[in-house]
C-alpha cells in the first residue's frame, strides 16, 4: 500500500522547512526535528522516505529527520485521573467515565531545523 497521508504531510513539512530555510537565508538544510504523536496515524519511516524522494534538488536534499514520539494520553473529566487510552478502551480506569478529553499524541510540527 502506498502510504499517501504521510506523502501530503511530508510535501507539506518540506514546503515549510524550505520556506523557513530561506527566510533564514540558509544554504543547506542538514536536519530537520519533527514532533509527531501517536494519534496522527502518521508513520515515521514513511515520512522519512518520502522526504528523501521530494528533497532530491532542493536545499534540503539530504537532511536528517529526526522525530519526537508522543505517545496518546487522556484526562478524565470526572476525577482529572491522567491516562493513556488503548486502541478499545477509551473510558477512565479509575471510574469508568467516558467523559475524556485527549490531552497528548495528535502533535504534528516541526520543531526546529538545522541548517548550515
Ligand atoms: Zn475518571
Amino acid at each position: 500500500m502506498l502510504a499517501m497521508h504521510e506523502m501530503s504531510v511530508t510535501m507539506s513539512l518540506l514546503d515549510l522547512v524550505l520556506e523557513e530555510a530561506s527566510k533564514a537565508g540558509a544554504g543547506k538544510i542538514t536536519g530537520v526535528n519533527i514532533v509527531l504523536g501517536e494519534m496522527t496515524g502518521i508513520i515515521d519511516h514513511y515520512v522519512q522516505a518520502n522526504f528523501e524522494l521530494l528533497s532530491q534538488n532542493t536545499p534540503a536534499e539530504g537532511a536528517e529527520l529526526s522525530f519526537q514520539n508522543i505517545p496518546r494520553q487522556a484526562r478524565c473529566r470526572n476525577c482529572a485521573h491522567p491516562f493513556q487510552p488503548t486502541d478499545f478502551e477509551w473510558a477512565c480506569p479509575k471510574c469508568q467515565s467516558s467523559e475524556i478529553e485527549i490531552t497528548g499524541g495528535s502533535e504534528l510540527y516541526v520543531e526546529s531545523i538545522e541548517v548550515e
